[in-house]
């Protein structure tokens, strides 16, 4: 027994299906204590979008360090967030034409922004129920565990978990059932059950839930929903925004407007705790102090994220090296669909969010385990843990896709060959 099961509490899971200890991490390799390289498609679940240790934010980390810059101030008026307010509101905002939004500094991490988000509809709406998704994954705490579908997650509430009504994502019956038209007549049906919800919260692609990709016309027919019932629409962009699906935000080229986008995971850069809630100004109706936390806004996650912002989306070229990359790697997972199960395996996903759909999570987990054998970090997502799923840093070389992709053809190879589905197919 290792001083990690001996010591750690059984709560831990990534580390079970990578068992090793590991010392160094530069962009999209990991390396262990005996020295063996990895490349790493788990990227900490999509909080490393620009790389492990990315040298420019690196940098100005340890100069911020150097220079006794303020590590920990409450949410008083630091430099450092001076910095990050005028170069995210110059680059990301601006730009977008989402100048007008404010941001709020939550706690750090992802469930702590969308606890937030869930609280503010509340406050504002004067309504209590939040409309949230089939497979959709928003963070562990009970307000936000409340609104995340998983089974196994919601068993360890212990409470009940209410405020939320549960509705069918966009397909979840297939592509010729439209689920808003049935949210519409469930909201429209004042005998239906359904209370008019506060707001509704969602993922453009559900990341835990299996790569579910909402289109452009259901997320705008979703808004106009919100606007005809008074609701306000939250985007969880904390998985799918910066950078991932090639956008800042998963949701930019559709044409919609949320009222409130949760950020976190990448929002960093460096992989640091650091969690916002974009605002719509109007919403602003909090008092002084009435949403505290001791750890809103970390300073040196304000230092790394600036400079992310800076370094790689004050123009253009680095969303569309996302475009090409998630392509590159899209087309290596229909060849490998192609040659191991064209019956059984599909990919799905969008922009460098994407994965290969298995008949079962025991085929998945067994391509990730052969994978991890050869190589590569990969882990799987999906209600029934299916979808071996790539979220590896968006910085990541061609070369290094293709190794990874061969490893990835191997393990398909090995898990396909042993299974029962291809062999009853065949
Ligand atoms: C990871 C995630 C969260 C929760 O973030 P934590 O930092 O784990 O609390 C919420 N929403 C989405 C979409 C996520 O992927």
């Amino acid at each position: 027994m290792n001083i990690f099961e001996l010591n750690e509490s059984a709560v831990r899971s990534y580390c079970r299906s990578f068992p090793v200890v590991f010392t160094q991490a530069r962009g999209a390799e990991l390396v262990d204590r005996e020295g063996k390289r990895y490349i790493d498609f788990l990227a900490g679940a999509g909080t490393l979008n620009y790389g492990h240790n990315h040298p420019v934010l690196k940098q100005a980390l340890l100069d911020y360090i150097a220079s006794d810059g303020v590590t920990h101030g409450l949410d008083m008026y630091t430099e450092a967030k001076e910095r990050f307010l005028e170069t995210f509101n110059r680059l990301i905002l601006e730009p977008r034409g989402m100048g007008s939004y404010l941001m709020q500094f939550t706690g750090p991490t992802g469930t702590n922004a969308v606890e937030a988000a869930m609280k503010l509809a509340r406050k504002v709406t004067g309504r209590e129920t939040i409309i949230s998704f089939t497979n959709g994954f928003h963070g562990c705490s009970l307000g936000a565990l409340a609104a995340t579908g998983n089974g196994h997650h919601r068993g360890g509430a212990g409470v009940a978990l209410g405020g939320v009504n549960r509705m069918p994502y966009a397909n979840y019956f297939g592509d010729k059932a439209s689920t808003i038209a049935m949210i519409d007549k469930l909201l429209s049906d004042p005998s239906s059950g359904i209370d008019k919800p506060a707001a509704v919260l969602v993922e453009v692609v559900q990341g835990e839930g299996g790569l579910n990709v909402a289109s452009a016309d259901w997320m705008r027919k979703l808004e106009k929903l919100c606007r005809k019932h008074g609701m306000l629409l939250i985007v969880d962009d904390i998985q799918a925004g910066c950078g991932r699906t090639g956008s800042f935000f998963s949701f930019e080229e559709m044409g919609i407007r949320p009222d409130m986008v949760t950020l976190s995971k990448s929002l960093s850069g460096y992989g640091l705790p650091f969690a916002m809630l974009l605002l719509k100004g109007e919403l602003d109706q909090w008092k002084p102090g009435e949403h505290n936390g001791t750890f809103r806004g970390n300073n040196h996650a304000f230092v790394t994220a600036a400079a992310a912002v800076e370094h790689f989306w004050k123009d253009d070229s680095f969303a569309a090296s996302v475009g090409a990359k998630g392509q590159r790697i899209a087309e290596r997972m229909q060849r490998i669909v192609r040659r191991h199960g064209p019956d059984s395996l599909f990919v799905k996903g969008r922009g460098m969010m994407i994965g290969i759909s298995c008949p079962d999570g025991e085929i998945a987990e067994t391509v990730c385990s052969h994978a991890f054998d050869k190589g590569l970090v990969i882990e799987t997502s999906g209600a029934h843990s299916e979808v071996v799923k790539c979220l590896c840093p968006l910085v990541i070389s061609d070369e290094q896709i293709d190794r990874a992709m061969d490893i990835l053809d191997q393990a398909f190879a090995a898990a396909m060959k042993g299974s029962t589905v291809t062999q009853a197919a065949g």
